[in-house]
């Protein structure tokens, strides 16, 4: 199922509004129920205004309704940046797939991708 999703998030990420970078990112969220939930990064001349794909997603997944263990796994055309880290930690996500530095799609989970995380 995860690569699948990661070929889903790969097909939609040419849908990324980043005339800046040109990065184009893809995010696709399935929560445990099976519903499934699409982002792309969306960027801004305000550079800190914009906002990654799998922040999107999971955006669109909790205006559907979804909260934190509601959503089972992501899969993401780039490796998460920390902040996003921090969201996917947050949502108690089994899994996070991605495409690492090496251009290796793999699995990780959240505490993997960030140890001793800060939790309120
Ligand atoms: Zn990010």
């Amino acid at each position: 199922m995860s690569r699948e999703l990661y070929e889903r998030a790969v097909a939609i990420a040419e849908r990324a509004y980043a005339p800046y970078s040109s990065f184009h990112v893809g995010a696709v969220v399935r929560a445990r129920d099976g519903r499934i939930f699409e982002g792309v990064n969306v960027e801004n001349a305000s550079y800190p205004l914009g906002i990654c794909a799998e922040r999107a997603a999971v955006a669109r997944a909790v205006g559907e309704g979804c909260r934190p263990g509601d959503l089972e796994e992501i899969a993401i055309t780039a490796s998460p940046c920390g902040g996003c880290r921090q969201w996917l930690y947050e949502f108690k996500f089994d899994r996070v797939t991605f495409k690492n530095a090496e251009g290796e799609v793999v699995s990780r989970t959240p505490a993997e991708l960030l140890p001793e995380t800060f939790e309120l």
